[in-house]
């Protein structure tokens, strides 16, 4: 008998039009950026203008599918930050990959559900597959590596925070953090991430189980200050049970002494937790390997796809080698789900139904290789060693120190906020690029430009120093 077909999936004709529609948007929008010298980075919409706008799409009648997609695509057009500029030099959001993008078409028209291996035994298998990929990388063996994909490294910290939890105290899971004898304690650098203190908090342990170590003149955690907390801790009663060393912090690239932080841990049994999410980008590239002297001690390692592998947001992962952890933190039994669930992913982490997010990596790793992974992010260490050399040339003051593509600086004579935000200002708004302006935790702040995207070129990075330049000149002109 032949099918009535669905309201939701129009006809036949409609819909090969919109898959070619679609298509079309995306390569339009990808070649304005490419090609385009005034395209917008940032939103060129006012908050008036999206409102109008949201106003007219959700108050008007039913319309013909391909208008609903032009005006959606027309308004994102108008409507972000767009972290694919390849003047977009900002925090870590590279421009996806082409074939990422068709893998997560590809993910949403078959939408596998990963939750069980019984529901997709090929999908879970392969992202099995790409972690024990990443973690070999990171120095672990072939089999060691256990974990799962994630939305990103917030997810990916609270994961770790929960794993060094019950790994310390056992009794937690059934009996809570009221049993405890003492106050847990956990460690990071000043210049860590936010999202450490967040799973703190999320945990119930409260922001007050963080002690924060103070970072040196390269903005990475002093081992001698952590082993004086975690004693003064212990002297107290309290239980130091986690050390988060960070690779590569947001504001400034800066790769703490892992290997140092390693020892500390060990000597003091406490979970060492890298967060890579961005920084682990220097496992991929064997010359920078060596930046993460230690990694391979951390028991759990936070690795963003969506920052280092140019895969759309929400491609995080967490990576650890203690077996069965995952498994202790996070396994359920309910009637509903395989009575044997313990080597499916919604026993492994915090998600519960699951997308394919794999695929965004596993797709173009087939077609470019771990190599073209690699050369990708060699191009952008490359650019920023050259950003860094013409700032130098123009007598700007580079003030942070990482093998990492992220260069924070300041002018030799002006490095107060409302220079440096004047300064990123109008360097935007001559499209010469978007670049954050950092707090670092001494209070002193920096112009900050990160080379993230696989797009970007050296004429790129020449036409930023050149918008920098006037937009220096503007600003002290203004100032006197
Ligand atoms: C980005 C980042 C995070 C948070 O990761 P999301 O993927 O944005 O959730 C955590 N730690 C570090 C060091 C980061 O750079």
């Amino acid at each position: 008998m032949p099918r009535q077909g669905s309201l939701l999936d129009h006809d036949r004709e409609t819909r090969a039009a919109l898959w070619r529609r679609v298509a079309e948007l995306l390569e339009a929008h990808l070649a304005r950026q490419s090609d385009d010298p005034e395209a917008a980075i940032a939103p060129a919409s006012s908050s008036e203008a999206i409102a109008a706008s949201l106003d007219a799409l959700f108050g008007g009648a039913p319309r013909a599918p391909g208008e609903a997609l032009d005006e959606v695509a027309r308004a994102l057009e108008h409507g972000i930050v767009h972290p694919d500029h390849p003047r977009y030099f900002g925090l870590f959001n590279p421009a996806p990959a082409a074939l990422a993008v068709v893998a997560d078409a590809l993910a949403s028209g078959f939408n596998p559900q990963l939750a069980t291996r019984g529901h997709a035994p090929w999908p879970v298998a392969a992202e099995e597959r790409l972690l024990a990929a990443f973690g070999e990388r990171f120095g672990w063996a072939p089999d060691a590596t256990r974990g799962a994909f994630c939305s990103g490294g917030g997810e990916a910290n609270m994961t770790a925070l929960a794993c060094a939890l019950v790994a310390a105290f056992p009794e937690l899971g059934e009996r809570g953090v009221r049993s405890l004898a003492g106050d847990p304690r956990l460690y990071v650098s000043a210049e860590g991430h936010a999202t450490v203190a967040r799973a703190a908090r999320l945990a119930g342990l409260g922001a007050g189980a963080v002690r924060t170590i103070a970072a040196d003149a390269r903005q990475r955690m002093k081992p001698a200050a952590l082993r004086e907390a975690i004693a003064r801790d212990r002297a107290e009663g309290a239980l130091p049970f986690l050390v988060v060393a960070t690779a590569g912090t947001t504001s400034s690239g800066a790769i703490d002494p892992i290997a140092e932080l390693a020892s500390v841990a060990e000597r003091e049994r406490c979970w060492l937790h890298v967060d890579a999410a961005w920084g682990g980008l220097a496992a991929l590239v064997p010359e920078l390997r060596g930046a993460l002297d230690g990694v391979a001690r951390a028991d759990s390692i936070t690795f963003d796809a969506h920052k280092v592998l140019s895969a759309p947001m929400g491609t995080g992962t967490f990576l650890t080698r203690r077996e069965g952890i995952l498994e202790r933190v996070f396994a359920d039994r309910t009637g509903y789900m395989p009575r044997d669930g313990a080597s499916d992913p919604y026993s492994r982490s915090m998600q519960w139904s699951r997308r394919f997010l794999g695929l965004r990596v596993l797709l173009p790793l087939l077609a470019v290789g771990w190599e073209g992974y690699a050369e990708s992010l060699r191009r952008q260490v490359a650019l920023a060693d050259r950003l860094r050399a013409r700032l130098r040339e123009r007598g700007w003051v580079v003030v942070n120190d990482t093998p990492l593509p992220i260069v924070c600086f300041v002018d030799a004579a002006h490095a107060d906020g409302r220079f440096l935000d004047a300064v990123a200002r109008a360097t935007l708004a001559s499209a010469g690029g978007w670049l954050s302006v950092p707090r670092f935790a001494n209070g002193t702040r920096a112009l900050r430009a990160c080379v993230n995207n696989h797009r970007s070129e050296a004429q790129d990075v020449e036409r930023l120093v050149e918008a920098l330049d006037a937009a220096r000149a503007n600003a002290l002109g203004g100032a006197a």
